[in-house]
């Protein structure tokens, strides 16, 4: 019997085709084969699909581009026992409820499945296996250089979260060999790691859920700087079943926390520049399990892990759960600050007209990287290239009639 991924990847044929398939056919090698769209969307996660559910209401001609082999894979990579800290009444992406009970917290490959459905079923011209090597402007539109060729495009819209590659500190290669070292985005279960102790470099919600994973076999040591910072509630608890999951996602991540609002504008900057608080896996439930706190690491003694008081720490195992670079040296556009983040104002980009970006961390709101707030950026963003696109046309006309 088919398994319910083998018949959505069937449903998927007519729509999803890998980049290997179409270099098959003869890719975009000649010139003459130059493919061209109004709206080219960079990744095919919860972001880009968001986005080509909009533009195909809107009827724009669009094609979505993903490096991945299958349409949700960047949950499918994700650690073996992850479950979404998520209810599934709040992981629905718009038009398709998340088919799980509203309360049940989906695993990731129930995720992945569900975005690879979503594609299906609103037929979104979504092409796997194509990295977008460089993106670039020539003759007033946007070239999207991939492993298969060029494509043209009006706009574009990179859609993707801003933690596309892991962020390692260069004295990890110092460790001695036989310590087992990875980053979290490597990490997927406990037959990982060798017997003995484990140090977890980095306390945000990968480091905490991890630790708890590992605790029951291991000793485990924690080391970061300060916390950073609790959800106030359980997500599993009756109170949260009932109301205060949804207060906290829609109300006050969705709507109180805003570039709109001043409280929103407040503590943007501390989002940005902070690991995320922890939602599930708290301090208190480290402590209980054993998880022993220990200062940063600054290097490593004798190929062991150097922790600021001069402590060496004595493990067979480093997880650096040490966060993300977003990813995006591909973008040879002036649209970065001198910090290196893409500058944009709620997704648009003003440097290089008819550029977006959805998905990144609080693009708008502090929802907007979540799955239930991704929906309402992408929506705007696709109605204000449906305007650029009227406009640019409006003025084309003007100009042929002119001459
Ligand atoms: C461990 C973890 C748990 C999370 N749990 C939750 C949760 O429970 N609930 C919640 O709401 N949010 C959660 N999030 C946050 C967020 O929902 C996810 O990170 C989600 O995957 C973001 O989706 P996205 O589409 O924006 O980006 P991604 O999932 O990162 O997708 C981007 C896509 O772009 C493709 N891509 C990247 N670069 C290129 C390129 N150059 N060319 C072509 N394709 C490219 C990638 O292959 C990928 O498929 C979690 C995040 C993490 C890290």
């Amino acid at each position: 019997m088919a398994t319910s991924a083998e018949k959505s990847a069937a449903r998927l044929e007519p729509f999803v085709e890998s980049g290997e398939a179409f270099r098959r056919l003869g890719g975009l090698e000649s010139p003459a084969a130059r493919e061209r769209y109004d709206v080219v969307v960079i990744g095919g996660g919860q972001a880009g699909l968001s986005v080509g559910y909009y533009l195909r209401k809107r009827g724009l001609r669009f094609l979505i581009l993903d490096a991945s082999e299958r349409v949700g894979d960047s949950w499918r990579k994700r650690w073996d026992s992850l479950r979404l800290f998520t209810p599934a009444k709040l992981d629905g992406l718009v038009g398709m409820k998340f088919p799980a009970p509203s309360n049940s917290f989906p695993t990731k490959d129930e995720m992945g499945d569900y975005l690879e459905a979503y594609a299906a079923k609103f037929e979104l011209p979504v092409r796997t296996r194509t990295r977008v090597e460089r993106l670039f402007q020539r003759d007033g539109g946007f070239v999207v250089k991939t492993n298969a060729g060029e494509i043209e495009a009006e706009q574009v819209v990179v859609a993707m979260a801003n933690f596309q590659n892991h962020k390692l500190p260069s004295f990890a290669r110092e460790l001695r060999s036989d310590i087992v070292q990875m980053h979290s985005s490597d990490y997927r279960n406990p037959a990982q790691l060798r017997d003995g102790g484990v140090l977890i470099v980095g306390g945000g919600n990968s480091g905490a859920e991890i630790a708890k994973e590992l605790s029951g076999a291991h000793e485990i040591w924690m080391s970061g700087g300060r916390p950073p910072g609790e959800a106030p509630i359980r997500m599993d608890s009756l109170a949260s079943r009932l109301v205060l999951a949804r207060l906290l996602m829609r109300v006050v991540f969705h709507r109180l926390l805003t570039v709109k609002t001043p409280m929103g504008r407040k503590v943007r900057p501390k989002v940005l520049n902070h690991a995320t608080p922890l939602i599930r896996v708290k301090g208190k439930d480290l402590a209980a399990l054993g998880v022993k706190r220990v200062g940063r690491v600054t290097g490593v003694a004798d190929g062991r892990p150097l922790l600021e008081d001069g402590q060496v720490v004595d493990v067979t195992n480093v997880i650096w759960c040490t966060g993300f670079h977003p990813g995006f040296s591909w973008i040879d556009l002036p649209v970065f600050n001198e910090r290196g983040e893409a500058d944009h104002e709620a997704g648009v980009v003003t440097a290089a007209p008819g550029l977006y970006f959805v998905g990144l961390h609080f693009l708008y709101a502090m929802s907007s990287a979540m799955i239930h707030g991704v929906g309402r950026d992408a929506k705007r963003i696709v109605e204000t290239i449906a305007g650029r696109a009227r406009s640019v046309g409006a003025q084309a006309q003007l100009l042929s009639v002119a001459r």
